[in-house]
Parts: structure tokens; sequence; C-alpha cells
């Protein structure tokens, strides 16, 4: 995907976005970093379409996405999943039962209606479930599980939608550390083994140097900085912090 100049305001307000420019290829891991307000949320809200921008260009897969109709949009659309820091997921049911759910959106209607693909289906969500560490708990309802292992399910859900980018605001918010490296562990590898865009708004730095491929930081609604993931130097976490 390439912005070009994108900003955002909300009604006569002071801009909240501002002059955002970058290009992202396929399999990137992206971290949206910078203090609260600086407009992370917005510009992820943009990105995935789930909010207009004031202007400047988003060319998706060569496509001015603005430019598309209300169809195209919605086949572009059913190619991203979205992880918030509620997991979006069925309580009451399985973590397979969600899992399997998630790829009705993808399946046709008549494969649906035969028991073969009910069978199916059940091996299926074993090998999402697998991708992230989950395999044996498809048999649990998803309420018994924690807050991490919820948002696996969440991810391996995801996944089997086939999504080619998922976007993410943060994802592991209140989440405990081990919970939340391990959900970022397995978004770097649904990155690089699927070679699945991700693009996701963090809070904790230390999170968006260990894992991603690349940082973002906004300041004020602009990119103040874009460079490949490493520890940041001081002066850079002043920067956006
Ligand atoms: P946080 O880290 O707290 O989640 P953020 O970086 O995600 O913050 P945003 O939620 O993008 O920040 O908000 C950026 C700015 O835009 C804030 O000043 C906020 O008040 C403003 N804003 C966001 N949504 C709206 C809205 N619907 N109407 C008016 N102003 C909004
Ligand atoms: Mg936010």
């Amino acid at each position: 995907m390439i912005v070009r100049n994108l900003s955002k305001r909300f009604g006569s307000e002071a801009e909240v976005l501002s002059g955002i420019s970058f290009q992202v290829d396929q399999g990137e891991f992206v971290a949206i970093i910078g203090s609260s307000g600086s407009g992370k949320s917005t510009l992820l809200r943009c990105l995935s379409l789930q909010e207009t921008w004031t202007e400047g260009e988003y060319i998706y897969e060569g496509r001015d996405i603005t430019k598309l109709n209300p169809l195209e949009k919605f086949k572009v659309r059913k190619n991203w999943a979205f992880l918030e820091e509620k997991p979006n997921v069925n309580m009451r049911t399985t973590a397979q039962k969600n899992v399997w759910t998630g790829r009705w959106k993808q399946t046709p209607l008549w494969r649906l209606v035969t028991r073969r693909a009910a069978m199916d289906e059940h091996v299926m969500a074993a090998d999402y479930l697998e991708k992230v560490g989950l395999l044996d708990k498809g048999d649990e309802k998803v309420e018994k599980l924690s807050g991490g292992e919820q948002q696996r399910v969440a991810l391996a859900k995801a996944l089997v939608q086939e999504a080619q980018v998922i976007f993410a605001d943060e994802p592991v918010r209140g989440l405990d550390p081990a919970s939340s490296e391990r959900v970022m562990e397995d978004l770097r590898k649904t990155a690089k083994r699927d070679n699945v865009t991700i693009i996701c708004c963090l809070h904790k730095l230390e999170l968006a140097e260990r894992y991603a491929t690349r940082i973002m930081g906004l300041s004020g609604g602009k990119i103040v900085l874009d460079i490949p993931a490493r520890r940041l130097t001081l002066r850079e976490k002043d920067m956006i912090l």
C-alpha cells in the first residue's frame, strides 16, 4: 500500500493527521508507536477504510482506493482482518468453532450445506489453531481461555480467512508481559511465514523493537520516525514519546 500526503481532521477541528506518506510492502510488520492522542488509531482506521480522510491518496494493490465502487471496496476489505484490544471472538463457543465459522466468509454457500464441508472444517480449524499454538485448546470454550489465548484465537480466525493485511490496534493492551510476548511472537511469525502485512499500533516501544520489522513513530499527527525495527536511541525515543 502507498499513502501520499494523507491528512485528517474531524469537523472544523485542527488536523489530527497531517502529511502522512509511506509505502508498505507485502509481508512487512509495521509497528505504529506514539504517545496517547498522537493519531495512531485514527491512522489505522483510515487505512482500514473505517474512517474517511480529508485529503491524500491511498493506493492499494496498484489501485486508487477512493475510486473503487462499493462492491470493489467490499472485495478489498474481505482480504483484511482486524485485531482490537478486545478479542473479536465468540466467547460462548469453542476455539475450534470460532475458527471454522471464520472460514464461512470465504466458503461458497453450497459447500456449507454439505456434511463433507463440516468435516473438512474440523480438520482445517486444527491446522490454524496449531499455527497459534492452541491445538490442545480447540474444544475449550473461549471464555475459559486467558486473554492472550483469546487474542490468538482471533488471530487464527484472521488467518483462516486468508487475510493479506491485518490491522491491529493495541492487540496486547491489558495483557500480562508473557501473554503479550506470545501474541506478538505469533504476529511476527504470521507476517514471515504467511507473508501477511501487519500494521499494528502499540503502546509499548520494547515490543515494537523486538517483534516488528519496521517502526513508524507518530507525534502530533505527523510521522517523525520511519525506520527498520531496532533498539531506538535516546534521541529517537525523545522524538516520539
Ligand atoms: P491512544 O494511544 O490513546 O489510543 P491514539 O494515538 O490512538 O491515542 P487517536 O485515537 O488517533 O490517538 O486520536 C488522535 C486525536 O484525534 C485525539 O486528539 C482525539 O481526540 C482525536 N479524535 C479521535 N477520534 C475523534 C473523533 N471521532 N472526533 C473528534 N476527534 C477525534
Ligand atoms: Mg489509539
